[in-house]
């Protein structure tokens, strides 16, 4: 037997792997810290599982249409409207299942064999996976963390080639937190509109954001732009619904008819009773994330405060938003592998190495946990790293 080539390339998630490899070791009784959570640690709120219960008791659980129910659509079509000063109307929704679903689909419908996708280093795991899946070539573009892991728009163009078609964003973003403002969006509009180059903007973590930011949809800066841009969200941060498995994303009629034929002949729709879930997620108010928004920050702080009494060893670009925070290791000369495989099993904390973020000098550490298990951790951490460096 032998596998696709396109199989064949495709690494494993490492952010899946170090969570199993921690998972083991917790099923074996050891007193495991996990760092590693790529979701929120709160519950999925109440109402919205109410509301899927119900769905499901009154027979809610058929094929829907293959982009979405028309009142989650609109609802969407109304959030991208007030929130993000977006005008779509409902027709140019496809709801798939969870924004990975719908980042895949726009990858697969817009790129050719050999054609090259633009990504920010570091970047979110599964985009340069996703991008080969294709049938393309990833092109890493290279940031500093004294400029805040954001793209030096001036020397965006030295990676230019013919092939190059896509520019992925994500801000917030994961793994470092950092949110774009109005001007660099505006910086990096201009590049896709001069040389004709669709952005994807993955705002999955657009509501978790700290002191105040308000993160812009790149989309709504001008026609031009919000032409070439695929914006794409989902319920599964926002909401704490990483489970249940819904996201869209919004574009050009052109565009979302292309996804909208691959969905049909690969997933259908999402799940039917999960999108009725999710048209209750949009009664929640604000209220309901700024709190959230507040337990993150105060982590954030704290862990922020302990990373500063071990300057000698860690150094770290403060995040704007999402919830991990992109730990510098270079100090202890040990490369991200090691540096994890070694404080899981010294320490117990299981935190996620930076290379397969594109930076092996860099760790991940997710705040989605309990402040006291921050706590915990970050005693363990200290006394570890005093201990061996
Ligand atoms: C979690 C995450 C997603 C995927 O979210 P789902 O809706 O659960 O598929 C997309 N992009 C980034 C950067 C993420 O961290």
């Amino acid at each position: 037997m032998s596998l696709s080539r396109r199989a064949k390339e495709v690494s494993p998630s490492a952010t899946l792997q170090i969570t199993a490899a921690a998972n083991r070791m917790v099923k074996e009784g050891k007193d495991v810290v996990a760092f590693g959570a790529g979701e929120p640690d709160f519950d999925t709120p109440e109402v919205i599982k109410q509301e899927a219960i119900k769905a499901i008791q009154s027979g809610f659980t058929k094929y829907t249409p293959t982009t979405g129910i028309v009142d989650l659509k609109d609802l969407i079509s109304k959030k991208l409207k007030t929130e993000n000063a977006l005008d779509y109307p409902a027709s140019s929704v496809v709801v798939s299942c969870g924004a990975k679903h719908s980042l895949y689909n726009i990858i697969q419908v817009l790129i050719d064999e050999g054609d090259e996708v633009l990504i920010p280093v570091p970047y979110w795991v599964s985009y340069p996976e996703m991008v080969k899946l294709a049938g393309g070539t990833p092109v890493f573009v290279q940031t500093k963390k004294e400029n805040d892991f954001k793209i030096d728009v001036n020397a965006l163009s030295q990676y230019l080639t013919k092939k190059t078609r896509i520019l992925i964003l994500n801000s917030p973003s994961n793994p470092c937190g950092v949110v774009y403002d109005r001007q660099d969006l505006e910086k990096i509009a201009d590049f896709c509109v001069k040389n004709n180059i669709i952005c994807i903007s993955d705002e999955i973590y657009e509501k978790i954001v700290f002191d105040g930011f308000k993160p812009v949809s790149i989309a709504s800066l001008n026609d031009k732009i919000k032409k070439l841009t695929v914006t794409v969200n989902g319920f599964s941060k926002s909401y704490a619904m990483t489970g249940w498995r819904l996201g869209y994303c919004v574009a050009e009629p052109e565009i979302v008819s292309a996804v909208s034929n691959l969905q049909d002949h690969s997933t259908s729709n999402p799940t039917s009773f999960v999108q009725k879930a999710a048209v209750m997620a949009f009664s929640l108010q604000d209220d309901y994330f700024n709190d959230i928004c507040a337990k993150f920050q105060e982590r954030r702080d704290y862990i922020i405060k302990r990373l500063d009494g071990l300057k000698e060893f860690l150094s770290y670009k403060k995040p704007d938003g999402a919830f991990y925070i992109f730990v510098n290791i270079s100090k202890t000369g040990l490369d991200s592998f090691t540096f994890s495989k070694r404080l899981l099993e010294e320490a117990l904390v299981a935190v996620i190495p930076g290379a397969p973020f594109g930076c092996d000098d860099y760790i991940r550490v997710s705040f989605a946990t309990s402040m006291e298990k921050i706590k915990k951790g970050f005693d363990r951490i200290e006394e570890w790293i005093k201990k061996t460096q």
